[in-house]
């Protein structure tokens, strides 16, 4: 079934759209079921469970942290992840840079864009992310390859339009500045209910759970959530 749905969803992208898989609360075996079908990158939101499906199915694929991202935990994220996708303050950045650093490694990462302006939600501000991305840029263990969002939740996809349209204006914006040192690739954006908004929105990464793996039974984990 697993194995199914990933090919099924992997048919209908368009060339240049990647596919993350969004793993929170899923078992290593569901997760191989999903590479089975094609899948090639891998989303965690809590570093520990991201730890023992590492340790269980290894480099195969990329590992991308697409949960809020707390700073006593960076230490083993670099370890374990190819991509951090929340990345939303200086303070979080430099961190990163400082643990990339001792390991010798240069992380990629997005910046976290709170597009729908929320309240104790996760992310920077469409106004605030160009000052944000030129700070990082001067992190030498970084490097800046994009947007991620999550948008306001809703029962209706249509309604994550604007903000995911908000996100890609950004983007460009950032394309255009073409800030020294960062590379606006990836444009992360979208999940099962709303990734065919995100594809017409521009959306280069989609991330994909309940889709995939079926309706999430423990409510531990919602959408965004992260260590
Ligand atoms: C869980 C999660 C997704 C996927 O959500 P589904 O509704 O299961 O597709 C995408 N992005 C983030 C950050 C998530 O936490």
């Amino acid at each position: 079934m697993i194995k199914e749905r990933v090919q099924k969803i992997l048919r209908e992208l368009p060339p240049g759209v990647k596919l993350v898989g969004a793993a929170k609360t899923r078992t290593p075996e569901e997760i191989l079921e999903a590479i089975d079908g094609g899948l090639e990158i891998v989303g965690e939101n809590y570093v520990q469970e991201a730890e023992r499906a590492v340790d269980a199915i290894g480099a195969k694929v990329k590992w991308h942290m697409i949960g809020h991202l707390q700073k006593n935990k960076v230490t083993k994220a670099v370890r374990v992840f190819d991509m951090i996708e929340t990345v939303d303050s200086i303070k979080l950045a430099t961190e990163i840079d400082r643990c990339c650093g001792k390991i010798g490694k240069t992380m990629p990462v997005l910046v976290e864009i709170n597009s729908g302006g929320e309240e104790r939600k996760s992310g920077v501000l469409p106004e605030e992310s160009v000052k944000l991305i030129r700070e990082m840029a001067g992190l030498p263990r970084i490097r800046v390859m994009g947007l991620m969002t999550m948008g306001p939740v809703s029962e209706d996809p249509e309604e994550s339009r604007p903000y995911f349209r908000k996100t890609r204006e950004v983007f460009e914006q950032l394309r255009l500045l073409d800030v020294p040192d960062t590379e606006m690739t990836c444009l992360s954006m979208g999940m099962s209910d709303t990734y065919r908004i995100a594809l017409e929105e521009g959306a280069n990464l989609i991330r994909i759970g309940e889709l995939i793996f079926g309706e999430r039974k423990s409510k531990r984990a919602p959408a965004g959530g992260g260590d």
